[in-house]
C-alpha cells in the first residue's frame, strides 16, 4: 500500500595530489595536524586557490553520467559552526554546481532497466576529524580541504534494491574512471540516504528523513528497511504526523534502529552566500577536450566482453563489477589461444576460491599474466580444466613456480595423442563385451561406463573429448 521514495547524496572523495584550495598533500596516515597550512586552517587573511585536478576529474564524472558540465561554476558559503572546521563555514557549490542534470542506468537481474536522474554533482570542501577520546575531544585538521564531489541523485529509486543497484554503479564508475578509491570504509565514498513512503498512486513527495553514517552496501539496506518500517508503522498507526518529521538520523547497527542525531536544517539556516574569496570556476575548451574522453565504463566493457568473447551475460557482469576483476580478464584474454570460458571460470570460481584473508586480486600470488598462461594450457589441451586446479593450488603456494615445469613436475599432461588412446579405448571394449552389447541393445546410459573406464586407465590424463570421439565412432 506504500510506496518507498529513496534519494542518494554521495561524497565522492577525489584522489587528486592536493587539497581542493591550497598545496597541502592528500595522503593519510599523517601525524595529525601536519598537513596544513593557513589556508586549510583558515587563518585570517589565506586565499584559497583551486585546484585544477578536481576540475578535470569532475569533468569526467560528469562524462560518465551524460551531465551538462557547466563552462562557470561558482562557490558558495555554508556557515555552520562544528570543532572539526576552523572556518565556521565550509565551501560549496550551491547555486551554480559544475556538474548538473546526469543519469545513470541500473540493471536488475531480470535483464531489465531503469535509469535514475542524478541532480547534480558539486565540488566542496571536506572538514577535519574530530577524535573522541575518552573524556578528550582532540581535532585533526590534516582531512580539512580535502576535494569533494557530491553527487544527489533525484528521489528516483523505489526499493532498497534500486538503492544499491545504483549505488554499486556509481562506486564502480568512480573506481573505473579512477578519480577516487571509493573506499567505504575508510569515508571515501559517504553516503546520505534520504527515505520517505507515499500511498502507491500518490504523486506528491513526504516527508523525508535523512540517515547518515552508514559505511557498507549491507547496512544501508539495512537502514533503509528499518526507516521505512518505522515511518510505515507510524502512517497505521495515525502518529505519522506527528513521528515523522524532516530531520538527520543515525543508524545504530548494533540496535538495527535509527535514531534522531539532529531536526533538519532549512538552506536558510546555512546563510549561503557566494564565496567572496574566489573566482568563478571556467572549464576551458581544452579541459573539455581532455578530460571528456574517459575510460571504458562498465556497461560498454559488459557488452564487449559479451560480443568479443562469447561470455554470458551473468559472467560479464561479474567480471566487469570491479575494474579490478575486468582488468584481470583482460591481462588473461591477451594470452593466445585462451577463450572466454576457461577465462572466466579461472578467474571467477577457482581464484577466488583461493583467495583467503588479506589476499585478493590485486596481491594475489597468482597474477594476470599467470593465470591467462594456465588458461592457455587448458585450451591449447595440454592439460585438463581439473588438471589446471590442481596447477592453481600449487602455484598458489609457489608464487615463483613455473607452470610448464609444475605441469610435468606433478604429471599433470593430457594425452591427447590420438593413437595412444585409441588402443586405451579398444582394451576397454575388448575386455567388456557384455557391456559392448548391453550399449548397442539400447542402454545408452553406459557410455559413460566406457568413458569412465578409459578415463581411469589413463590415471585421469585422457583428454576426455578425444576419448569420447573415439568411443562414439568404435562403439557406433
Ligand atoms: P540536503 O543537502 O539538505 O540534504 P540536497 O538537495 O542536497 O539537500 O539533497 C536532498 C536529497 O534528498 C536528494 O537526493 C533528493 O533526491 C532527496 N529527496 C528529496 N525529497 C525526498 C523525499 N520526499 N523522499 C526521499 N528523498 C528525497
Ligand atoms: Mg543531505
Ligand atoms: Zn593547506
Amino acid at each position: 500500500m506504500f510506496e518507498v521514495v529513496i534519494g542518494l547524496e554521495v561524497h565522492v572523495q577525489l584522489n587528486t595530489k592536493t587539497k581542493l584550495f591550497c598545496s597541502c598533500p592528500t595522503s593519510f596516515n599523517h601525524k595529525q595536524n601536519t598537513n596544513t597550512c593557513p589556508t586549510c586552517l583558515a587563518l585570517p587573511g589565506a586565499l584559497p586557490v583551486l585546484n585544477k585536478e578536481v576540475m578535470h576529474k569532475s569533468i569526467m564524472l560528469g562524462t560518465a553520467i551524460d551531465a551538462t558540465i557547466n563552462k562557470n561554476s561558482y562557490f558558495d558559503r555554508k556557515s555552520y559552526f562544528y570543532p572539526d572546521s576552523p572556518s565556521a563555514y565550509q565551501i560549496t557549490q550551491l547555486y551554480t554546481p559544475i556538474v548538473e542534470h546526469g543519469t545513470l542506468t541500473i540493471n536488475f537481474e531480470d535483464g531489465s532497466e531503469k535509469t535514475i536522474r542524478i541532480n547534480r554533482a558539486h565540488i566542496e570542501a571536506d572538514a577535519g576529524k574530530n577524535i573522541h577520546d575518552g573524556d578528550i575531544s582532540k581535532v585533526d585538521l590534516n582531512r580539512a580541504g580535502t576535494p569533494l564531489l557530491e553527487i544527489v541523485s533525484e528521489p528516483d529509486m523505489r526499493s532498497a534494491e534500486e538503492a544499491i543497484l545504483y549505488l554499486k554503479k556509481l562506486h564502480s564508475i568512480i573506481r573505473y574512471l579512477g578519480i577516487g578509491d571509493a573506499n567505504m570504509q575508510e569515508g571515501s565514498f559517504r553516503v546520505d540516504v534520504n527515505v520517505s513512503i507515499r500511498p502507491k498512486g500518490d504523486e506528491k513527495l513526504y516527508t523525508r528523513v535523512e540517515v547518515k553514517n552508514i559505511n557498507s552496501f549491507k547496512f544501508i539496506e539495512k537502514a533503509i528497511e528499518v526507516e521505512v518500517n518505522r515511518q510505515s508503522e507510524a502512517w497505521e498507526d495515525g502518529v505519522y504526523d506527528e513521528e515523522i518529521s524532516q530531520e538527520t538520523r543515525l543508524f545504530d547497527q548494533v540496535k538495527n534502529e535509527t535514531r534522531s542525531m539532529r531536526g533538519k536544517e532549512e538552506a536558510a539556516d546555512y546563510r549561503y552566500f557566494p564565496e567572496p574569496d574566489l573566482l568563478k570556476a571556467v572549464v576551458t575548451d581544452e579541459m573539455m577536450e581532455k578530460y571528456t574522453i574517459i575510460p571504458e565504463l562498465p556497461d560498454a566493457k559488459k557488452e564487449r566482453f559479451i560480443k568479443e568473447f562469447g561470455l554470458n551475460a551473468y559472467n560479464a557482469d561479474v567480471i566487469t563489477s570491479t575494474v579490478e576483476m575486468a582488468q584481470f580478464f583482460e591481462t588473461m584474454m591477451q594470452e593466445e589461444g585462451v577463450t572466454g570460458k576457461t577465462a572466466t571460470s579461472l578467474l571467477t570460481v577457482e581464484l577466488p576460491a583461493r583467495l583467503k584473508g588479506e589476499v585478493n586480486l590485486t596481491n594475489s600470488p597468482v597474477d594476470a599474466k599467470k593465470l591467462g598462461f594456465l588458461a592457455k594450457r587448458v585450451d591449447d589441451k595440454t592439460i585438463s580444466i581439473k588438471a589446471a586446479k590442481e596447477v592453481l593450488d600449487f602455484l598458489m603456494e609457489n608464487a615463483d613456480a613455473d607452470i610448464d615445469d609444475t605441469i610435468e613436475k606433478l604429471g599433470l599432461q593430457q594425452m591427447t595423442d590420438t593413437g595412444a588412446l585409441e588402443s586405451m579405448c579398444d582394451a576397454i571394449i575388448d575386455a567388456n563385451p557384455e557391456k559392448v552389447e548391453q550399449y548397442q541393445g539400447g542402454k545408452e546410459k553406459l557410455f559413460g561406463f566406457f568413458v569412465g573406464q578409459v578415463m581411469k586407465a589413463s590415471k585421469g590424463s585422457a583428454n576426455p573429448q578425444v576419448v569420447n570421439e573415439i568411443l562414439k565412432a568404435k562403439l557406433g
